[in-house]
């Protein structure tokens, strides 16, 4: 069927699928898998995609596939990612499409999984209106922040690349009907870091014999205290916690190394890289003062999702439309990190946070909690709301 598409015939084709959406949404939350694991979903995925008509490659960075849908005319391209993966959680929801695999998608990227597809297939359907590409990414891995870039050493901006990319994240701590467009941060970075401090083992009644890495790593960990209350400015959000520390095997032996892991958090990207710095300063400068050694590593991380100002004044004023006015506007940055910002650090781009919050009545009814608790769940109402926003963002963009 060919539509004839007006911004303001935008609503009805949106609405059109809002069953449809639902139906999704259940389907994909019933078969959570976890990073790089994403197999069934993405084969779900794909046979959507091609069923609506979109090229698609299957793939790249392991489970992520890209759906590609052309205009009836050259033009810009747009790129519109959205996460696939769920988490190691047991659900406990008492829904009667509540997943039984031990997996869940306890965060919503069933949701964004779905606003992705509806997209795809709306925008699909008036493409002979439209002068451009669109690019669908479905990412894997985001809750290990690692799928980003598995897709784009992958090659996904060589072979696919975009002037501008969108993206959504439902959250159900925003009231449903409230879009949060920030022009600068939405979410922080997040570092996983490991320091060995190697010391010389011996027995513990001659330490004088030996060089002890546990009185070094406990110097280390004091002073690294200093970094967020004392070199960080009070103005900027930092984080610094040490999570895991192992070393040693008896009482009365004094160990060779000892090994302490821990998570780094900030909104700006400077801070993000004081704070790693100070924190490898520390524990070479306090290791060596006590005879010891370090090495520092960074295991794997995300920077800060931080948006484009112009693209957010963009995007603000099609979620206006969506949500009337007053409704799209900043929110506060969520201390959480997601690897959307590897796509806004190489494409101007905007991460929008999409309101999902059931009602109050609801919320205590069902004892809902929020992202990443076995009770987690959203309002379904959002789906509209944010396909939306993607469609009339693509359809200014693409004529
Ligand atoms: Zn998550
Ligand atoms: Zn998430």
């Amino acid at each position: 069927m060919i539509q004839v598409m007006t911004p303001e015939s935008i609503p009805s084709l949106v609405a059109a699928r809002a069953a449809d959406m639902i139906k999704t949404r259940r389907q994909f939350h019933a078969i959570p898998e976890l990073g790089f694991e994403e197999n069934e979903t993405s084969v779900a995925i794909a046979d959507r995609l091609i069923a609506a008509g979109l090229e698609v490659e299957t793939g790249i960075g392991k489970t992520g596939l890209v759906g590609v849908l052309k205009g009836a005319k050259p033009g810009r391209t747009l790129m519109i990612r959205a996460d696939i993966d769920g988490l190691p959680i047991t659900e406990l929801t008492g829904l009667d499409f509540a997943s039984t695999n031990g997996r869940m998608h306890a965060c919503g990227h069933d949701g964004h999984i779905t606003m992705a597809i509806t997209a795809a297939e709306i925008l699909s359907d008036i493409k002979d209106q439209l002068a451009g590409t669109i690019i669908f990414v479905f990412q894997p891995a985001e809750e290990v922040v690692m799928g980003a870039l598995a897709m784009i050493d992958d090659g996904l901006f060589d072979r696919y690349p975009a002037d501008r990319v969108l993206g959504t994240h439902l959250w159900n701590q925003i009231p449903t009907g409230v879009i949060g467009v920030n022009r600068s941060t939405v979410f922080a970075s997040a570092d996983q870091f490991r320091l060995t401090v190697h010391g010389k083992g011996g027995h513990g009644a001659m330490p004088h014999m030996a060089i002890d890495p546990v009185a070094a790593i406990a110097e280390i960990i004091t002073t690294s205290q200093t970094v967020v209350s004392r070199e960080v400015p009070p103005n900027e959000m930092g984080v610094l916690t040490f999570g895991q520390i192992h070393g040693g095997s008896a009482p009365n032996v004094i160990a060779d190394n000892v090994t302490v892991e821990g998570t780094v958090r900030a909104y700006t990207s400077d801070t993000r890289v004081q704070i790693m710095q100070s924190l490898e300063r520390i524990s070479s400068t306090v290791a060596s003062a006590m005879r010891a050694s370090s090495t520092f590593e960074r295991i794997h991380g995300t920077p800060p999702v931080i948006n484009d100002p112009e693209v957010a004044s963009w995007v603000t004023r099609h979620a206006s439309l969506v949500v009337g006015e007053g409704n799209a506007r900043e929110w506060e940055p969520v201390s959480v990190g997601d690897d959307m910002a590897e796509f806004n650090d190489r494409v101007p781009g905007v991460y929008f946070l999409l309101g999902a919050a059931h009602d109050d009545a609801t919320v205590a009814s069902r004892g809902i909690e929020g992202h990443h608790n076995a009770r987690f769940d959203w309002n379904e109402d959002c789906l509209s709301l944010g396909v939306e926003v993607f469609v009339r963002s693509a359809v200014d963009f693409l004529t």
